[in-house]
């Protein structure tokens, strides 16, 4: 499959009031094309940070990416001119929030902000521009578009209001979207339903999406694949069947005990106890050690290489480590 995002070695640093935060730490995975991927993990494990530096969001008097490099249809994001990156943001690679109100204003019609947007970025006439926000529209499931367009945004439901924002996300046809916790804030059915509409659009236009979500319920209906990530790392990566039937890492296992699972009667939640380290100061070894119920004396030490478990999933953990045998006998 033709890869359309190449990520490696991604290292974002952000400057604060008590010290360098290293949120994320050497992340690498690519996406191919008409795939979705999602990069699941606790708040703060560096999922939002990576698809910001994927955009090129990343606050300049604060952040900077520090080392690596996103590839994205043979050029090196990290390195483009902002000038540049603002052809490619929004037309190329374009972004969905979690709460649709802030990509939309509240003083104008639904139907001004889609065709602007179109305008913005295409040399359609304001009547070509028009039509086809109405094909949108009616793309993302919304009917009698033509009268809906007249409408504001607090006309419509938080469900129908991320419809449009998915909209105006498509009018440019991009290769890539981002969509970071875009139905955390709607409700189970309608959650269910826009995820049915990523589907749906994919299958309709082949456009690669990266989903970041903390909810692995999300990550079941839609992922071909899973990008696990803790305290700015990637500890597991691999098909959502991998990741759900044959987790390596224990924090994978540990969230994946931590979900209601429709597929699993029975059994009761388990939290993962404990909180991530603090990324000022990160651990030398597995960052994951303190919460990890196998942790050994290696773990603390020495941080686990990557391992291949099958073709496209792996992970480090010492677990998997064959190194680990080794090394614990010369740590003795
Ligand atoms: Fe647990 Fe050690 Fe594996 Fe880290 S490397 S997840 S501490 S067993
Ligand atoms: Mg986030």
């Amino acid at each position: 499959m033709e890869k359309v995002l190449e990520i490696k070695n991604l290292h974002v640093s952000f400057d604060t009031y008590g010290g360098t935060v290293k949120a994320v730490r050497g992340v690498g995975f690519d996406l191919h094309k008409g795939e979705t991927i999602a990069i699941v993990g606790e708040s703060g494990c560096g999922k939002s940070v990576t698809s910001q530096s994927i955009m090129r969001l990343i606050p300049k008097a604060t952040g900077r990416i520090a080392d690596g490099s996103i590839l994205f249809k043979g050029n090196d994001l990290t390195k483009l001119k902002e000038s540049e990156m603002r052809k490619i943001r929004g037309s190329e690679i374009s972004m969905i929030f979690q709460d649709p109100m802030t990509a939309l204003n509240p003083t104008i019609t639904v139907g001004e902000q889609i065709t602007e947007g179109i305008m913005q970025h295409t040399k359609a006439t304001k009547q070509q521009a028009k039509q086809k926000a109405v094909e949108m529209l009616e793309l993302v499931g919304i009917s009698s578009p033509k009268e809906r367009l007249k409408q504001y945004p607090h006309q419509f439901s938080g469900g129908m209001r991320q419809r449009i924002v998915i909209a105006m996300s498509l009018v440019c046809e991009p290769e890539v979207i981002i969509a970071d916790e875009p139905t955390t804030a709607l409700d189970v059915t309608i959650q269910a339903q826009i995820l049915e509409l990523f589907r749906d659009i994919q299958r309709k236009t082949n456009v690669s999406i990266i989903l970041i979500t903390h909810d692995l319920g999300v990550v079941a209906q839609v992922t071909d694949r899973v990008v696990v990530m803790y305290a700015g790392k990637v500890v597991e990566a691999g098909t959502r069947r991998e990741i759900f039937y044959n987790p390596q890492h224990p924090y994978t296992k540990g969230l994946l005990n931590s979900v209601p699972r429709l597929d699993l009667q029975g059994g009761d939640l388990i939290p993962i106890p404990g909180s991530p380290p603090d990324l000022f100061s990160p651990p030398t070894g597995c960052a994951f050690a303190p919460r990890c119920p196998y942790a050994m004396e290696v773990c603390d030490r020495v941080h686990p290489n990557d391992t291949i478990i099958s073709e496209g999933h792996h992970t480090s953990c010492w677990l998997q480590d064959e190194r680990a045998k080794k090394l614990v006998s010369t740590l003795a």
